[in-house]
This record gives C-alpha cells, sequence and structure tokens, in this order.
C-alpha cells in the first residue's frame, strides 16, 4: 500500500479504506508477471538460524512488524553470508532515470527491508527486477530512502484515520496509467469540484487556493468509451445454462443453443422458467457478474451478486443523505428535471406536428421542478409533464395502413399494458431498472433505497430515481426506432385479457435494439468526450457517489441537447 501511496494518496484510499478494485492492462500484466514469484516455494530459515553458510531462495514470504503497523509480501529472498535480500518483480523495463527505477517501487521495497531487520535479519539492500527488459536494479535503503519511506507511512496512516478522501491529481500522466481511472474521475471531478457552487447544506470538500489555480478545465477522455464486454439474455422456457470450460452452455433440454465466453458475459439475466448450475453459478459470481432473474414479462424478481461491495462510506452517506429531506428534495429536483428535459428535446426532435403550447408548458414544468419546496409536490409536476409528454408521443411514430390500429397510441397506461406501444414501454423500462441495479450495484451503492421514489418492500428505489433522465434517452427513443423502422410489429404481441405482451421472437429484436442503444456513443455534454450510453449511466452513479461524499457540490442529470 506503501507504493500507491507515494504513486497517489487518493489511489491508496480508494482501494486501501473504500476496497475499490479494478483491473488495467497494467495490473493484468503485473498478474501474470506476479505468477510464479506468488506459489510459495523454498525455506526461509528464521534470522537467529541463520549462520554464515545459510543460502536461502525462497518465494512468497510473508512478513511483519507490530513496531511499524505494517506487513508485506516479498516476491523472493535470497540471501548468504549472513545477509539476505528482498526482491521484487515488476512488468515492462527499468524506466530511463537515473535512479532507473521509480519513487514507488523503492519505497515498497526499502520496507520490506525494514521489516526483515525488524524480524531480525541483516538487510540493507533490495533488488527491483523487470521482467521485460529482465534487469535487476540494486536499491539502497540507505538513510534518505528509510527517512522517505517512514514518512510515507506515517502519511498513509493518517489519511486513511482521517476518513476524507484525497482530491484527484490535477492533469497528471499518472492518471491514464491508473487502474481506477474509471472509479476515480480523475478530470471530471476536479471539473465539477471548481466549476459546481454548493447549493446545499451539505459540506464539500473544500478547494484550496493552490487547487484553483492549478485546475485546468481540460477533461481528459481517460476511460474506456465502452465496455468489451456483453449482457447474456436467456429467455427459452425451460432452458438451462451450464458451465463448459470457459463457456456459458445455453441448452434446450440437450441440445446447446447458445454459447457465450465467460470473460465477455457484462451480465446474465434469466427470463422465466430457466436452470442455471451450481457450478455455472459460482463461476459467474467469482468473476463479479450480476445474475438478474427475470419474470417471463421481464419484471426483476430476484438479483444474485458476488458479495456486497466493501465500500461501506458510500453506503452508510447513501443511508444519512436518504434520512436529509433537504438532500432527498434536490436529488429528486435534479432527476425529475432531467427526465423533463430530456422528454422535451426528444418530442422536438422526433414529433410531427408538435404544437409549441406543448414544448413551452414541458420548458416550463421542468422549471417548477427545479424549484418545487417537497416531494409530493414534484410527483405532481412530474405527472402533469407526464400527461403532457405522451399525449404527444404517438406523433413520434410512423405508422403504416397495417399499424395504424395497433400501434394507435394516447396515453401511458401500465400493469398491464392494454396496447402494444404501452408494452413495448413497459418491458424496456424494466429494462433500463435492471441495468441501473446493477449499475449502482457495481458501484457500491444499495439499489433499493432512492431519494425520490420512496422506500417499499422489493423496489429498486434508487434505480427508478437514476433512470428517470435516460427513460427518452434509452427506452422510449428504442421503441420510436422499432416501430419506425418496422422492425417491430403488430404481429409480434400476444393479448391477452385485454393485456398485450411480446411474443418471445419480438422481444429477441426488442432486447436488441436495446442493446444496440446502449452501445451508442454520445458526447458527454458537460466532459465533451464519446461514451456509450452504458458508461454514461456508470459515470452518473459514480459522480452521485462523490456528490454524496461531499467530493462534489451537486448532482446534474445526463441531459442531452
Ligand atoms: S486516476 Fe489519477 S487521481 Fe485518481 S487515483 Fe488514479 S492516479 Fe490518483
Amino acid at each position: 500500500m506503501i507504493n500507491e501511496y507515494s504513486y497517489c494518496p487518493r489511489l491508496f484510499y480508494l482501494e486501501y479504506v473504500q476496497q475499490e478494485w479494478d483491473h488495467s492492462a497494467d495490473t493484468l500484466e503485473g498478474k501474470f508477471v506476479h505468477r510464479r514469484v506468488d506459489t510459495q516455494a523454498g525455506q526461509a530459515p528464521a534470522a537467529d538460524d541463520l549462520d554464515q553458510n545459510s543460502r536461502i531462495h525462497a518465494r512468497s514470504i510473508d512478513v511483519g512488524s507490530q513496531r511499524l503497523g505494517a506487513i508485506a509480501r516479498i516476491d523472493l529472498l535470497e540471501g548468504e553470508n549472513g545477509w539476505v535480500m528482498p526482491i521484487d518483480y515488476k512488468r515492462g523495463s527499468a524506466p530511463d532515470v537515473p535512479e532507473r527505477s521509480w519513487e514507488p517501487e523503492r519505497v515498497q521495497l526499502c520496507l520490506q527491508g525494514m521489516l526483515l531487520r525488524d524480524n531480525g535479519y541483516n538487510c540493507d539492500e533490495g533488488v527491483i527486477y523487470y521482467a521485460e527488459s529482465q534487469e535487476r536494479v540494486t536499491v539502497l535503503f540507505d538513510a534518505e530512502l528509510t527517512t522517505r519511506t517512514l514518512e510515507l507511512l506515517d502519511e498513509a496512516r493518517s489519511t486513511a484515520e482521517s476518513g476524507r478522501i484525497p482530491p484527484p491529481l490535477i492533469d497528471s500522466p499518472k492518471c491514464p496509467r491508473c487502474s481506477l481511472v474509471g472509479i476515480c474521475l480523475p478530470d471530471e471531478v476536479n471539473l465539477l469540484r471548481i466549476e459546481a457552487q454548493p447549493t446545499l447544506p451539505f459540506e464539500t470538500e473544500a478547494v484550496s487556493d493552490e487547487e484553483q489555480v492549478q485546475v485546468t478545465p481540460r477533461v481528459r477522455n481517460l476511460i474506456p468509451a465502452r465496455d468489451d464486454k456483453l449482457a447474456l439474455y436467456v429467455q427459452g422456457q425451460g432452458h438451462s445454462v451450464g458451465l463448459k470450460g470457459e463457456l456459458l452452455e445455453v441448452r434446450d433440454r440437450k441440445e446447446v443453443v447458445a454459447r457465450a465466453r465467460l470473460r465477455q458475459v457484462s451480465q446474465l439475466s434469466l427470463f422465466g422458467n430457466v436452470q442455471l448450475s451450481a457450478q455455472a453459478l459460482r463461476e459467474v459470481a467469482s468473476r463479479d457478474v450480476t445474475i438478474l432473474h427475470l419474470s417471463y414479462g421481464g419484471w426483476l424478481s430476484a438479483v444474485t451478486t458476488p458479495p456486497p461491495h466493501k465500500n461501506i462510506e458510500l453506503r452508510r452517506r447513501q443511508f444519512q443523505a436518504a434520512a436529509d429531506k433537504a438532500i432527498c428534495l434536490y436529488l429528486a429536483r435534479a432527476f425529475v428535471s432531467g427526465k423533463i428535459r430530456n422528454s422535451r428535446t426528444l418530442l422536438r426532435r422526433n414529433a410531427r406536428q408538435l404544437h409549441p403550447h406543448i414544448t413551452h408548458r414541458m420548458a416550463e414544468a421542468r422549471h417548477r421542478a427545479d424549484k418545487a419546496a417537497s416531494l409530493e409536490q414534484l410527483l405532481g409536476m412530474e405527472g402533469s409533464a407526464a400527461r403532457d409528454y405522451f399525449a404527444s408521443f404517438s406523433q413520434m411514430l410512423k405508422v403504416t395502413d397495417e399499424s395504424l390500429t395497433a400501434f394507435d397510441f394516447t396515453s401511458r397506461n401500465r400493469r398491464p399494458p392494454r396496447d402494444p406501444v404501452n408494452a413495448l414501454l413497459s418491458f424496456l423500462y424494466a429494462m433500463l431498472t435492471k441495468e441501473m441495479v446493477v449499475t449502482l450495484i457495481g458501484a457500491g451503492f444499495d439499489p433499493y433505497l432512492g431519494f425520490f421514489h420512496q422506500p417499499r418492500y422489493g423496489r429498486p428505489a434508487l434505480a427508478l430515481d437514476l433512470i428517470e433522465e435516460f427513460r427518452p434517452l434509452i427506452a422510449d427513443s428504442v421503441v420510436i426506432g422499432l416501430i419506425n423502422t418496422g422492425e417491430i410489429r403488430p404481429k409480434d404481441f400476444i393479448a391477452r385479457a385485454g393485456s398485450f405482451a411480446l411474443k418471445t421472437e419480438g422481444r429477441k429484436r426488442v432486447l436488441e435494439a436495446y442493446e444496440r442503444r446502449l452501445d451508442t456513443e454520445v458526447t458527454h455534454p458537460l466532459f465533451g468526450y464519446s461514451i456509450s450510453y452504458r458508461r454514461v449511466f456508470e459515470v452518473q452513479a459514480r459522480l452521485l457517489g462523490r456528490f454524496l461524499m461531499g467530493e462534489i457540490a451537486g448532482y446534474e442529470p445526463f441531459c442531452t441537447r
């Protein structure tokens, strides 16, 4: 941990206090380089048993010291003539700097040497072995390095005890290589720390004058624009999902109907009566993949996740904030305002003969929502804006003679949906909810405790809060696309006792269109970079977390122009 602190105090805090973890290409390569030295091998006799003739060559040795309050795992310990030397394996080549190594690597090694000394060994130097250049760089544990190591150890301890996450580095070249860049959001947080004005009775981190001067509003595109992994949906009734090596196999009785590589699966959604083998469940969960159990109609009935996220600080803050009426109202306004804005934009872009008074009324509704005095008032404003929006929704649909009656949409209805358009909307809102549940679990939230939507048994209230701004952008937009391109037709629905539902083939096409939409890249209105909608969900969830932790002064809904 001392090397992380030396690299960046915020990285140390994220990893060791908040227990955040993610792999970058560098950490994966590092893991590969360590695969051999992480296996225990060889003997390391106690210091008292060493003599001049003892030779040591032992891998993966744990050492600790109460005096220093630290422990370490040494990759390789070599020794002869009564002296020992820790050897640390690193990926890559020795850097082209006079010391031939970076400070984080040197202090990490020096701490190992100090721990060995505290355990009675003679140790005054160590070696960093760079795997790519196959180079051994010797590091002397002199007074200067020892003092610096102790200083960093003290600082790291105080930072952990302070309970306050250090601010992100500013415009640092370290960030692009950092494995936690997608969780830390350094440039985004720096921009919002400076630009956002506190609007709440909420304590935020003070920004020092020095930081004010240093901060450039440049937001680099440091996070991947899209996720390489894909959601796996299994909706065939009676199908089963099993494990075969690195593959998930979907079977209809004995016949294999689909296969997916485990490392390419981001989430697993099982609709209705689909079986999952214990082996597949264990393997999927061990890879941090969330399993969603949905009713055949798409209603979320259960979620299987790996053990809960270890970032208890965030959940504690979420629970505190949810009990604070001012914060609930502030966030609820943002969610509703974002939804109304995006609904209005969708209408303006797609409706054929939109009456100006509708857009005017929706603009007014949004401004009123921004100032709503209570959640009840906000609920009323949201309802009236939704009525205006859905009253004009059919103007965005291009219906043919064949689909005229089936897709004749007049207003929103649900539970059960009484026409095909409402069936599509309900299904896609359910998919959006499950998407946000997965995102929130991954970001460390409890998806069942919201700020606008009140807790009710089994209702993922926070997910419902956060999807408000995305309903028009994702679900409504997919419905319009499916109907206008003829991808979905009246024959794709089944009517039962006055309610409508999608048939299996139709639903498959809806899910494909939905996934395409999530994968669509959009320019982020605040940060200016291109990013898929799926990634936008994660950025919004993490920014909400940064707001709740007092790092940024507001939550800005995602609104397209
Ligand atoms: S992204 Fe940058 S600021 Fe954030 S933890 Fe990593 S190095 Fe530190």
